[in-house]
């Protein structure tokens, strides 16, 4: 059997940006940082985020049924260690909210979808949106690299 560090490693080596799904239950809204965000359709837009079993988001966007992606700027690094547990002490987070779903103030972007489908892969399940609106901003990104954040040095950019 495949080694899980090995594995785990070798995803590592694909860099991505840092999204934070939101979504609200009985007015309680909740958030949880993710990296396994792509974009699926243009015509209609579709977009995939993937959910581990254990999260408790899973159970919240199969409630809901609505959830934002809400991509984060370089300067939202503690925003990400707050949605992932990395932060322990509480703290007051203010939402913006989009047609009725809750967003994180100033991410490069926010993207609030419908759930369209949603199919379990081994310990996550894979949650496609359809687009209902967008938010845009200006701003560079935050990234993670090898289990690590980061942000684009804007003169190695090719
Ligand atoms: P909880 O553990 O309940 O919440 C997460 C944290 O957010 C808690 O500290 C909580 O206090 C805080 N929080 C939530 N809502 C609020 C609120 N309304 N106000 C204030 N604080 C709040 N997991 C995946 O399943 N898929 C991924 O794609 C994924 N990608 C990741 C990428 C990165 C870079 C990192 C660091 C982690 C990633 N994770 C991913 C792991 C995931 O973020 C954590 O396991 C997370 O803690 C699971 O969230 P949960 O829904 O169980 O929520």
């Amino acid at each position: 059997m495949m080694d899980d560090r090995l594995f785990r490693s070798t995803m590592g080596k694909f860099a991505t940006g840092v999204t934070v799904i939101t979504t609200e239950v009985d007015g309680k809204a909740h958030g949880m940082t993710a990296n396994a965000f792509m974009s699926v359709s243009l015509n209609p837009k579709l977009v995939l985020i993937s959910i581990g079993e254990k999260a408790r988001m899973l159970d919240r966007i199969h409630q809901s049924g609505t959830f934002a992606v809400n991509i984060l700027s370089a300067e939202q690094k503690e925003v990400s260690m707050l949605f992932a547990g990395q932060i322990k002490e509480e703290k007051k987070v203010e939402f913006e909210y989009i047609q009725g779903v809750p967003t994180v103030k100033g991410a490069l972007a926010n993207v609030v979808c419908k759930v369209h489908s949603s199919q379990v892969a081994g310990d996550h399940t894979l949650f496609i949106g359809e687009v209902q609106d967008i938010v845009l901003q200006d701003g560079t990104p935050l990234t993670f690299f090898e289990g690590k954040y980061g942000r684009l040095a804007e003169e190695q950019l090719i």
